[in-house]
């Protein structure tokens, strides 16, 4: 967009307004059919149409504003069109606020050993379900997330592992773009924004490249896919760093698969807006709470006399009611009920931690407010 003459001012987009900055990082305002979101924005990830054990007005009351669906495992069960035919994914699992759906390329790719064969058309694979043969396309991508009538869809992409020769990354950036230029083509559903996957694993030219051939296509917003897939941590930091300023300013920019609170606080010094990751959720499953002091893990026998909440100055319902005491015996009893509070008090930590970002920005103070929060967690292992 050419900057206004006038006031010097960047037209502002209807889609997304950045109300402040401090220095990279941005606090912004993505409007969608279903609601505005408050960004940066963490993305509970509800992979079957459900955030595991949690409901929906519970996972309102917690902050989330948004959150994921998932294009390959809704196709398969229940399937897509059952779900267009009962109103949409919205009124199926009950939830009124916005819902941005994943392609399924990231799972087509990362169940590796399913894969039959990739080629320009699109990816052939079996799925996990009963093994039958399948095929995804950018205009399946494009028509199952129709169907789903997600606020957001996201482009089919191509997602190599960490480490591949630079021939097959380069092939996957090249599909990558091909891919996302022909579901731009393809029907989309009414008011949905449709956003691309830059890829390139950590090389700088290739990365580079494809973001540019995106920018060119003018999606709704742009996300960076293909790292938090197990690579070095400090290069996908640094990857972020260089790779973020390449992606439009007046747009949103998603940051795909990072949820711990380090990797949160880094992207989003990065300049990033939203990003997703089952890591609460699946930290809760395992028996863990994220907390100031690290990751506890409720299973270990320090815990059986703390009658302590998970977290002092939490307010979630875990936390209010609850001792660590109590929640080690539901979760050593696997209880669902130790199941659910860790999930509602894990998704409440990282929604205040970037609720608590997104004010740090609009004061001018997020330097300040990622290096106490960096000190305070210390030298963490976050892993579930
Ligand atoms: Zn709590």
């Amino acid at each position: 967009m050419e900057p206004c003459a006038k006031c010097d001012a960047r037209p502002v987009s209807d889609v997304f307004t950045v109300i402040a900055a401090d220095r990279a990082a941005r606090a912004g305002i993505l409007r969608t059919a279903h609601g505005q979101i408050e960004t940066p924005a963490f993305m509970p990830v509800g992979t079957k149409a459900t955030v595991k054990t949690l409901a929906p007005e519970e996972l309102e009351a917690l902050g989330a504003q948004i959150v994921l669906g998932n294009s390959y495992h809704l196709h398969f069960r229940p399937g897509d069109e059952l779900i267009a035919e009962l109103g949409g994914l919205h009124r199926f699992m009950g939830w009124k606020r916005p819902i941005l759906t994943d392609s399924g390329g990231f799972q087509v790719f990362s169940l590796r050993d399913t894969i039959i064969a990739v080629d320009d058309d699109g990816v052939r694979f079996r799925n996990v379900y009963d093994g039958a043969e399948e095929r995804f396309t950018p205009e399946l991508a494009a028509r199952i997330q129709t169907n789903l009538g997600s606020d957001i869809a996201m482009c089919l992409d191509q997602v190599p592992p960490p480490g591949v020769p630079g021939l097959e990354l380069r092939e996957a950036v090249r599909r990558t773009t091909e891919w996302a230029r022909r579901q731009r083509h393809a029907d989309r559903g009414e008011g949905q924004l449709r956003f691309a996957i830059v890829q390139g694993g950590t090389d700088r030219e290739l990365r580079q490249r494809s973001a540019e051939e995106l920018v060119e296509l003018e999606f709704d917003g742009n996300a960076i896919g293909g790292l938090a897939i197990g690579e070095d941590r400090a290069l996908m930091f640094e990857t972020t760093d260089w790779l973020a300023p390449l992606l439009p300013a007046d747009r949103p920019r998603y940051f795909m698969g990072i949820g711990d609170p380090e990797g949160i606080l880094e992207v989003i010094g990065a300049g990033v807006d939203m990003f997703d990751c089952v890591l609460p959720t699946r930290t809760a499953r395992t028996g863990s709470a994220l907390t100031w002091e690290g990751r506890l893990n409720l299973r270990n026998a320090r815990f059986a006399r703390d009658p302590e909440p998970l977290e002092e100055s939490c307010d979630c319902p875990a936390c209010r009611t609850f001792s660590r005491a109590y929640i080690r015996h539901l979760v050593n009893q696997d209880e669902l009920l130790g199941h659910r509070l860790l999930s509602l008090h894990n998704l409440r930590f990282v929604l205040e931690l970037t609720r608590g970002a997104r004010q740090a920005i609009v004061s001018g103070a997020f330097a300040s407010y990622k290096r106490d929060a960096l000190a305070r967690l210390g030298t963490r292992t976050w892993d579930p």
